[in-house]
């Protein structure tokens, strides 16, 4: 900030002050816990004497990961959540949701997971449950966006199931896990029609949110999506799955738990989202 502001040290006090309070609720809004680390760290740096940016940038990495792997898990319980459990049949489709701490659940939603991926992958050998977003690991009515329901412990979005020549397989192909759909063909039941022409348009935006797309040669697998959803839905701690309407009958899901979220959500034909009572 040097040349021209330096004649206005008022005015770049000012726009420093705009820059920390962006970069807070940015962090807060990605993280829940990043905008309060992201302070802890300027006043560490201003003990410690830190000037260059590389420095301060260390220094909050340093006390990020630090919450994140061992401060948080620690507390996370007070509020009633947990870290998800991940082992052979359950993982994260990208280390981006451990990092912003987006895998935190109430325990009995964690035994609930663990009991379908175990179920699943019985039928399907070698197949995981690949989850998303879930919650924030502090704090009831604390929002994960963009999901505003995710904010209770209770919530989870899982991937669909996609298959490579006819084979079930781990592969996924969205990048961040969200915004490739699976969308309802010609003869379907079009909601997302529906809702885009109520001038919903947040509906299909997660289109803009794959971060690209990868593995380009699978497809959606009917079968494999049917055997998870049911999986899902026979556990009795789960009360709702969201799924897309097309997709609900193509699969032949007749369970009453599986319920339309309404047009003021996003389009679940690229992901499932599931809950406890
Ligand atoms: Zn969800």
């Amino acid at each position: 900030m040097n040349s021209k502001f330096e004649r206005y040290p008022g005015l770049t006090l000012a726009l420093k002050f705009i820059g920390h309070i962006l970069l807070f609720v940015f962090l807060t809004l990605l993280t829940q816990i990043g905008g309060v680390v992201y302070l802890l760290s300027l006043l560490l740096a201003k003990r410690l004497g830190l000037k260059a940016r590389r420095k301060k940038v260390l220094a909050f990495s340093a006390l990020y990961l630090l919450a994140n792997l061992l401060i948080v898990p620690l507390i996370a319980p007070l509020f009633g959540r947990e870290k998800m459990k991940e082992f052979k049949v359950v993982r994260a489709h990208s280390v981006f949701y451990k990092l912003a701490n987006r895998n935190y659940v109430r325990p009995e939603l964690n035994k609930a997971i663990t009991a379908i991926a175990e179920d699943f992958e019985k039928r399907n050998e070698g197949i995981q449950l690949v989850y998303l977003d879930a919650n924030f690991p502090f704090i009831d009515g604390f929002p994960l966006l963009p999901h505003l329901s995710h904010n209770d412990g209770k919530k989870v979005d899982v991937s669909l199931v996609y298959e490579k020549e006819g084979k079930i397989s781990n592969k996924k192909p969205s990048f961040s896990g969200y915004g490739v759909f699976e969308g309802p063909t010609d003869r379907e039941y079009d909601q997302i029609a529906v809702c885009k022409k109520a001038g919903k348009w947040q509906y299909d935006f997660p289109k803009y949110l794959t971060f690209g797309r990868i593995n380009r040669k699978i497809e959606f697998s009917a079968k494999g999506t049917r055997d998870l959803a049911r999986r899902i839905t026979r556990q009795k701690e789960v009360g709702k799955l969201f799924i897309e309407p097309h997709l609900k009958t193509r699969l032949g899901l007749k369970s009453q738990k599986v319920r339309y979220h309404g047009c003021q959500a996003v389009r679940h034909d690229d992901h499932i989202h599931f809950q406890l009572r």
